[in-house]
């Protein structure tokens, strides 16, 4: 009979790990890692053939020391209230880690997806809205949803819509949800961006020799070969931007199944062959795994557990052959696991760090809304001007003549996709840098995850402190 995963449990022992090391009073820490609020909500709603079904559903937000509070909108069938309270609890530490100013909020509605129409979708997307806005569990200064597992851009037109039904009075409105689609006040970036953030992540782990030379490995991500176990929005874009950035795809799981290519998969094909045949299985060039999950367990230097929590437990921990766990899903290791895996020597890069870049755009995305203009339309035309006038200059002062290629691409001024992915790229540097030089200073003692943790409550204590609450 496998352990009961009680998921509040598991990011509480993490968070007291790392509350060891942070000099604050322990009613300060004990403050710090509660869960402010806890929203229950079952409503009705029409399936199509007129039955009335009831929804149930929850939104958590764990820390209310910055305002709004953020963090997706998960549809699942293992939603609950102690699920969407540990992710709140870790929107909070990733919200700190990357310097977005927002408190850690999560919510979830207990379905799958697969059993309702779009229209039914919609209909329970925007009765959820307008049960959160009732009892101000969402607006642009209080609590500002986002997509997670089982959402989407979609859901998030239905959301905005919704509220703008209620309240389009308010200028902000636009800004009480984020990861909309572009053409309702979304931003460009924002769908890649947390898949994006895990590459970036991965490669900043893979940069260190101090790290990579103990797991035998060389630094860069030239010669990684890596797994991927969801092949969803964040699975999907991490494994993209890794190839890019030249790792090879050796394997992958998903609902419908596992496959293992040692040479390599191409991405692109595996996702037509997905469409055509509805499976990830007899992929050409690739062997079926018996079970999808024995992916996890395949031969690699970077395993990549891109869906849900509890993925990696103390079961199949043992087992694990790779080097580095990039955690792109939230929780996707228990805390009984990354003992085991610690005491192989497994370097993992932890979830409240790695899978930051997506709530670090949708703060991109909910700025945007407030200033009511797109990143990059005032500069855009005028860094062109400069950047052609310089280049111009150059050529008259040598013998150097650009071709207009080379001229076009010199030239060319920042629209917002470059903007945001500049933004999150400098971000998930910046947060490496600083989480690294807390573990660099308790070298042995301390794990990435509890110095990237460290890094979280250093801050918020800060906050709690200027704010003068607390003594
Ligand atoms: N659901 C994403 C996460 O777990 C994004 C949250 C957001 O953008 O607010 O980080």
């Amino acid at each position: 009979m496998p352990a009961e995963f009680h998921f509040v449990e598991e990011v509480n022992k993490a968070f007291d790990a790392a509350a060891a090391f942070v000099d604050a009073s322990p009613d300060l820490l004990a403050q710090i890692r509660r869960c402010n609020s806890l929203y229950y909500i079952s409503f009705p709603f029409k399936r199509d053939d007129d039955r009335i079904d009831v929804a149930h559903s929850w939104r958590a937000e764990h820390s209310h020391h910055r305002q709004p509070t953020k963090g997706g909108i998960r549809y699942s069938q293992h939603v609950s209230g102690d699920e969407v309270m540990a992710l709140a609890a870790l929107m909070t530490y990733k919200c700190a880690i990357v310097d977005v100013p927002f408190g850690g909020a999560k919510g979830g509605i207990r379905i799958s997806t697969r059993d309702y129409s779009p229209a039914e979708l919609e209909r329970i997307t925007r009765r959820y809205t307008y049960e959160l806005w009732k009892k101000n569990f969402i607006g642009p200064g209080l609590d500002v949803p986002a997509p997670d597992y089982g959402t989407g851009a979609r859901e998030m037109a239905w959301i905005a819509d919704t509220y703008m039904g209620l309240c389009g009075a308010e200028l902000n409105a636009l800004a009480c949800v984020t990861g909309k689609p572009v053409t309702q006040g979304g931003i460009r970036g924002r769908n890649e961006a947390t898949g994006r953030g895990v590459a970036y992540g991965i490669r900043e782990a893979c940069e260190i020799p101090d790290d990579m030379t103990p797991l035998g490995l060389s630094t860069g991500l030239g010669d990684k070969r890596f797994v991927v176990q969801g092949l969803g929005n964040v699975g999907y874009h991490a494994a993209k931007y890794l190839i890019e950035c030249g790792a090879t795809l050796v394997g992958v799981a998903e609902l419908s199944g596992g496959i293992s290519a040692p040479d390599g998969i191409d991405l692109g094909e595996l996702i037509d062959h997905w469409k055509a045949t509805g499976t990830i299985t007899d992929f050409p060039g690739s062997t079926n795994l018996e079970r999808a999950n024995d992916a996890l367990e395949l031969e690699c230097d970077i395993l990549v557990p891109a869906a849900l929590e509890n993925q990696l437990k103390a079961e199949n921990a043992p087992r694990i052959k790779a080097k580095i766990i990039g955690e792109a899903a939230n929780g996707p290791t228990s805390a009984a696991a990354e003992a085991i895996l610690r005491q192989n020597g497994v370097h993992i890069v932890p979830d409240v760090y790695l899978n930051a870049g997506g709530v670090t755009v949708s703060y991109f995305e909910w700025l945007k809304n407030l200033a009511h203009v797109r990143f990059g339309r005032m500069e855009k035309r005028f860094d062109q001007s400069a950047h052609r006038r310089l280049l111009q200059a150059v050529e008259a002062h040598s013998e150097t003549k650009f071709s207009t290629a080379e001229f076009a691409v010199a030239a060319r001024g920042a629209d917002e996709e470059d903007l945001v992915n500049s933004g999150l790229e400098e971000t998930m540097v910046l947060a490496y840098e600083q989480i690294r030089v807390i573990q660099e200073r308790h070298r042995d003692e301390m794990s990435l995850r509890t110095a990237a943790i460290v890094c979280a409550v250093q801050k918020i204590v800060g906050t709690y402190e200027e704010m003068g609450i607390f003594p």
